[in-house]
C-alpha cells in the first residue's frame, strides 16, 4: 500500500517522537532526525511528501535548512516553533513555508494541519497546468464568492464590497486555512511598491470584516495571527447547519 512519507527535523527527542508516532498512527510513514544537515541529508536521498521542520536546531538555523530545501523541491513545508518566535515565522511563511504549529500542540493539530498543507499541495499542482481566467465560485460557510460574476454573497444576499475588499476577500477564499502574512497579502494586492505598509491592510481588513462578519470584533471569517498576518478559518458543516 502507498504510504505518504513525512520527514520530522526536530532536536527535541520527545516531540519528535511523539510527531513519528502521531503520523504512524494515522497511515503516514515518517522519519525522524535531529539535526538541519541530516535533515537535509535525508531530504535529498529520500525526499518526502510533507517535511514538519523546527526552527531552533543544534547545528544549523532552520531557516536555512527551509531556504536550502526550497532551492531545489516545493514539498510542503510546516514550521514548528515556540510560541516567542512570532518574527520568524512570518519570514518563513514569506520564504516558502506552507504554515506553521506553534508549540505545545495537540496531536489533532498536528493531523489537521498536515492534511491541509498535503491538500492545497495537490490541488496546485494541478491547477498549474493552463492558465484559465479563475471563475470559480468559492462556498466557506455562508460566504460565497462568484469569481465568475464578480459577486460576493453572505446567506445567499450580495455584499457590496469595493475592488480592493473583493480582492482581499478573494485571496482568502482562494487559501482557506492558510495563514498570509501582511508582507505577501501586500504583495498580491498592491504590488511590490508597498512593502510592509500594514496600515493600508488593516483598514480594508476592517472595512471588509464589517460586511461579512456577524460581529466584526470577533471575526469568525478571517481571524488575525497576531504579529504575522490573516487566516481563514474553514467553516465546518456543523457551523453551516445553524
Ligand atoms: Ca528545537
Amino acid at each position: 500500500m502507498f504510504k505518504e512519507r513525512i520527514v520530522v527535523i526536530e532536536d527535541d527527542i520527545q516531540i519528535q517522537n511523539f510527531m513519528v508516532y502521531t503520523l504512524e498512527n494515522a497511515g503516514f510513514e515518517a522519519k525522524g532526525v535531529s539535526s538541519g544537515k541530516e535533515g537535509i541529508a535525508e531530504m535529498l536521498e529520500n525526499n518526502a511528501d510533507l517535511l514538519l521542520l523546527d526552527l531552533g536546531l543544534p547545528d544549523i538555523d532552520g531557516m536555512e535548512v527551509l531556504h536550502n530545501i526550497r532551492k531545489w523541491s516545493d514539498v510542503p513545508i510546516i514550521i514548528v516553533s515556540a510560541r516567542d518566535q512570532d518574527k520568524e515565522k512570518a519570514q518563513a511563511l514569506d520564504d516558502g513555508a506552507d504554515d506553521y504549529l506553534t508549540k505545545p500542540f495537540s496531536a489533532t493539530e498536528l493531523m489537521a494541519r498536515i492534511r491541509l498543507a498535503l491538500r492545497h499541495y495537490y490541488r496546485m499542482s494541478h491547477d498549474n497546468e493552463p492558465i484559465m481566467p479563475d471563475e470559480t465560485v468559492y462556498i466557506n460557510g455562508k460566504l460565497k464568492l462568484d469569481n465568475g460574476l464578480h459577486i460576493a454573497y453572505k446567506d445567499d444576499k450580495e455584499i457590496h464590497l469595493t475592488p480592493l475588499e473583493y480582492q482581499l476577500l478573494l485571496l482568502f477564499m482562494q487559501n482557506p486555512g492558510k495563514v498570509l502574512t501582511y508582507k505577501t497579502i501586500l504583495r498580491k494586492i498592491w504590488g511590490d511598491g508597498y512593502g510592509e505598509d500594514t496600515q493600508v491592510l488593516r483598514s480594508v481588513m476592517a472595512a471588509t470584516r464589517r460586511k461579512i462578519e456577524d460581529n466584526p470584533a470577533k471575526p469568525c471569517f478571517i481571524k488575525t495571527e497576531i504579529g504575522i498576518g490573516y487566516r481563514m478559518v474553514e467553516q465546518s458543516d456543523e457551523q453551516d447547519a445553524q
